[in-house]
């Protein structure tokens, strides 16, 4: 394994749309809804063969229609070609593998009747993106989606090294996979890493300038980075919150404590309360 993690440069994106500005999520009648409604011959067709598939065959009972509609629309789309397998089932979603027209993919499934809405609903209140959202279970984790989708997109912009974003549709995600198909990369967690102190000062950059563009990543630890190519992919942005959400501090206080304690214990010299100074202080050369 490469053990010099370098870091990724800040790309050429939109640089401005920092901070807490208004962005238009709109959960209504979605495309995948209407789809699921009009249950053309082409997309009974559709569902039925993914409802055989052996990857989803337990998943039967969870992925309702409209979610089964919006893999569709995504396929319609060219965005996923075949479907490969299962990479994880986690607390509120599901990630797959698939082939698409650009590449591997990674499709993150989020699961409608996901028993963690109510603490999503309260990371997404206080989050100026998603003023004037209902309580509705599927409303809420449709924004959800979405959130991780511009997170990420946001992250990228500010120069962390995330999967990149390729298109969302209702509770369905589609980015770039991390890792080669049927050996998908490890995360932190998993490996030995022979050089912690380079890798430690990689995430502890990527943390600021996520700090710096608006944005805590509220889940940080060794479990949503993972490791290719001697490269750090930091995943799992579905919960990060803009600085102005009333909890913002305390989750910055958290990842900061996870991510010392990690490499506190690989022998780097690094504390919660050193971190978080260096990621509040130290000054973005960018601006
Ligand atoms: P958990 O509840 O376990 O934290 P989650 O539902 O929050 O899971 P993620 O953490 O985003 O979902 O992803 C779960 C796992 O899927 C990751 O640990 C990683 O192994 C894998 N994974 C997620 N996204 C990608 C990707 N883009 N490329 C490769 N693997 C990925
Ligand atoms: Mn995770």
């Amino acid at each position: 394994m490469t053990e010099e993690f370098g870091l990724v440069e800040p790309g050429a994106g939109e640089g401005d749309s920092f901070g807490d500005e208004w962005e238009e999520i709109d959960v209504s009648d979605t495309e995948a809804d209407r789809i699921a409604r009009q249950r053309d011959r082409e997309f009974s067709e559709f569902r039925e063969r993914l409802k055989d598939a052996d990857q989803f065959k337990v998943e039967q009972a969870v992925f309702d229609d409209a979610t089964f509609a919006a893999i569709y629309k995504l396929v319609q789309d060219g965005h996923i070609d075949a479907f490969g397998g299962p990479i994880s089932t986690g607390k509120e979603a599901n990630v797959y593998e698939a082939r698409g027209s650009e590449g591997d993919v990674a499709v993150k499934i989020y699961r409608i009747n996901t028993s963690n809405f109510r603490q999503m609903r309260d990371y997404l209140e206080g989050d100026p993106r998603f003023e004037g959202l209902g309580g509705e279970k599927t409303d809420v984790v449709i924004a959800w989606t979405r959130k991780e989708f511009s997170n990420l997109g946001r992250a990228r912009d500010a120069g962390v090294r995330v999967p990149e974003p390729i298109a969302v549709q209702r509770n369905v995600l589609v980015m770039e996979l991390i890792g080669e198909s049927g050996d998908t990369a490890p995360t932190l967690h998993d490996v030995h890493i022979e050089n912690p102190q380079t890798a430690f000062e990689v995430v502890r950059e990527y943390m600021r300038r996520l700090y710096d563009a608006g944005l805590v990543h509220g889940d940080l630890s060794e479990y949503n980075v993972v490791v290719y190519e001697g490269e750090l992919v930091v995943i799992d942005v579905g919960q990060a919150v803009t600085i102005h959400h009333p909890n913002s501090a305390d989750f910055l206080r958290r990842d900061c404590r996870n991510v010392a304690n990690y490499f506190a214990a690989q022998g780097v010299e690094t504390s919660e309360e050193r971190l978080h100074r260096y990621i509040q202080t130290e000054a973005d050369p960018r601006s």
